[in-house]
């Protein structure tokens, strides 16, 4: 099943289930002691089933039902506890990005709450005179509190799996700060349970900007894959429902600018797509510019990327 934040057209919000492919079912009514004044719908859903997002066909009856069209879509988590975010989780992102670590020494960082957007939103590039690059990841979404997960129960405590683009300032600041900026998060369009997902280590993700291939990737060549990386961080962290892990990009990053527009797509999972903006973009109060991780200058053409692989 698939499952969405958003906002109805009397502007209230809402989390619903995507019935077919224009008609979405309404929740509130199925969460015990619904609070519209409370944590965003989804994340009072995820702690009402305990993660396990399934609802029969009578269940679904007695939801109200909107149009998509009538809809906006909202970052599928609107409030977080955390993003937690692999640093380096691909052999080829590590090449090009000629960085002697991975995830083995860097562990994991944090990216700011406050940077989710949804589908359909706008990144904004804070700064004139610094390199924004696209990462698009696997993302996903924690379904109940989770501390010390052995590697091998790990995957019990998914809820779903997403798109998820973890736009990055390069430079020597800390990540914390390079990938936090509002809007840096996109995370959606929705979210897809693990049963429809199926088999991780079958998925493709590509990204494209403005229409042209850059990410063309194997899930499979994670470094650290799914059940490890949840794992760890919750041998860092207690995971609440609603957190969102992303597992990290691979090779194809680049520069992204004024009217862009980004697509990550993952199969099974969906395509999520965002426009850029420079609009109100100011001089760069900080000097990291000439410093840390060094990003290829030009975009590595996929094709010779394979072939190099191959
Ligand atoms: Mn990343």
């Amino acid at each position: 099943m698939k499952f969405l934040s958003y906002r109805d057209s009397d502007g209230v919000d809402s989390v619903g289930v995507l019935v077919d492919e224009d008609t979405i079912a309404d929740l509130r009514t199925l969460i015990h002691t619904f609070d519209p004044n409370g944590l965003s719908p989804i994340r009072q859903l995820l702690r009402s089933t305990g993660g396990h997002l399934q609802f029969s066909e009578s269940d679904l009856a007695k939801c109200t039902r909107h149009s998509c069209q009538s809809i906006r879509v909202l970052p599928l988590v609107p409030d977080p506890t955390k993003v937690i975010a692999a640093p380096v989780n691909y052999r080829d992102h590590q090449a090009e990005m000629m960085e002697d670590y991975h995830i083995d020494s860097l562990g994991v960082f944090l990216k700011a709450p406050s940077s989710v957007v949804g589908h359909g939103d706008i990144v904004r590039l804070p700064y004139t005179d610094r390199r924004f690059d696209q990462e698009g990841e696997l993302a996903l979404v924690i379904g109940r509190t989770t501390a010390n997960v052995p590697v091998d129960k790990a995957l019990d405590v998914v809820a779903g799996y997403t798109c998820l683009l973890d736009m990055t300032m390069r430079g020597g600041e800390d990540r914390s700060t390079r990938k936090s900026f509002d809007t840096f998060t996109p995370v959606g369009p929705y979210l897809v349970t693990p049963d429809e997902v199926g088999a991780l280590s079958e998925l493709q993700l590509r990204t494209k900007v403005n229409g042209i291939l850059r990410q063309d990737a194997d899930i499979a060549d994670l470094i650290w894959g799914v059940p490890e990386l949840i794992s760890y961080a919750s041998s860092v962290m207690t995971l609440q429902p609603g957190d969102i892990i992303t597992t990290g990009t691979p090779a194809g990053i680049g520069q992204v600018s004024n009217d862009d527009t980004i697509s990550v797509e993952i199969d099974r999972v969906g395509t999520l797509t965002v426009s850029v903006s420079a609009a109100g973009a100011v001089a760069c109060p900080t000097k990291g510019a000439a410093r840390g991780p060094k990003p290829p200058e030009e975009i590595t053409p996929v094709r010779s990327r394979q072939a190099a692989a191959g």
